[in-house]
């Protein structure tokens, strides 16, 4: 049996043929300087439709430290993260992007951290370079409303560039939920958490898999995830609508009264169509409710896994495939 592996890195892949070989490059020195021959690189496949498979597949034909593992289809960002988390050994984990955006040289500054005696220590951004004025903006303006909204204490502008201790890990991996906002569960979990800052990159190659519609349904997840406090807006419009409609009901009486009811079609329009919106609009916030609900009420596997090839030593032969569960 090889000795207890100190590090783990997880590394979601989607469509990253371009960075992949830079990424393994920058890493593989690090993980090399803080834990010697006892760390893993944990790369998850999510379902790429380049040759991001094959590479990462052709590198662990000599690189014992390399963990390759491959889901069945694209499932997301934060679900291949917990296949790679649910898969990692190592005593403490690195969560980080493939695109090099999160700099691995901050590696033995948070490690540090850790011996300390912090059990999470996440990336914070400061700046943000050659992302656009929309994207930045978006994101601060969320993570603002998002901390409003919240009942925890999600911090701002971190993203899941993060390392964690083995125990914090466990009771992140003990959530069972299917939408998985996953800096906001960590955040919730406790313990000492501490932010290092940093400057975050450009992406190394490719373009963002990240475009606006997922965005808003990573957001729509945060919200959901971790505050029923929307689901509150039914009952103060509720309430604003009884005065509201008290206030119009005895304005219509005392019109009635001295005589002049005919015209209002102008008013009754109004009225209709900001009641109707209003339904609507309460409507459409349960049903995201419910509709998670519902999802998480089939209790499915959040991930499921094709096969998981580890790194063999320069000498070895094929590579072995495990198929997991
Ligand atoms: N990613 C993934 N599955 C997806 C989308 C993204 O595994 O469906 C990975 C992607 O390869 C990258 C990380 O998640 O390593 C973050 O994605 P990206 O850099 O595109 O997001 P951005 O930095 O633009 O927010
Ligand atoms: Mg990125």
């Amino acid at each position: 049996m090889a000795s207890p592996i100190e590090l783990s890195v997880v590394v979601p892949c989607f469509n990253e043929e371009e960075s992949l070989p830079a990424l393994i490059a920058r890493l593989a020195p690090v993980c090399r300087a803080v834990a010697g021959d006892r760390h893993e690189i944990v790369l998850v496949n999510d379902g790429s439709r380049d040759r991001t498979w094959a590479l990462m597949t052709a590198r662990a034909r000599h690189d014992p430290a390399l963990v390759c593992v491959n889901l069945s289809r694209n499932h997301g960002h934060q679900l291949a993260l917990t296949a790679g988390l649910t898969v990692c050994r190592g005593a403490r984990i690195l969560v980080i992007d493939a695109d090099l955006q999160d700099p691995p040289e901050l590696l033995p500054a948070m490690m540090a951290r850790i011996d300390a005696g912090c059990d999470v220590v996440y990336g914070q951004r400061v700046s943000r370079a050659g992302e656009t004025v929309f994207k930045t903006a978006t994101a601060a303006l969320f993570y603002r409303l998002l901390r409003r909204i919240v009942d925890i204490d999600i911090p701002l502008d971190a993203g899941d560039f993060r390392l964690m201790t083995r125990r914090a890990l466990d009771v992140l991996l003990a959530m069972p939920e299917q939408h998985r906002f996953i800096r906001g569960m960590v955040s919730w979990i406790g313990f000492r958490q501490e932010p290092i800052p940093y400057d975050r990159d450009v992406r190394f190659a490719g373009t963002t898999k990240y475009p606006l519609a997922k965005m808003l349904r990573f957001a729509m997840d945060a919200v959901t995830g971790f505050s029923i406090r929307p689901l509150r807006v039914a009952t103060w419009l509720g309430f604003a609508t009884v005065v509201a409609a008290l206030a119009a009901g005895l304005y219509v009486l005392v019109r009635w009264a001295s005589g002049a009811v005919v015209p209002g079609w102008t008013s009754v329009m109004i009225v209709s169509l900001l009641l109707g919106s209003m339904q609507l609009l309460v409507a459409g916030l349960l049903g995201e409710y419910l509709g998670r609900l519902y999802m998480e009420a089939k209790r499915r596997p959040l991930f499921v896994i094709d096969a998981v090839v580890r790194g063999e030593a320069a000498v070895a032969r094929e590579p072995v495939e495990v198929a997991a569960e």
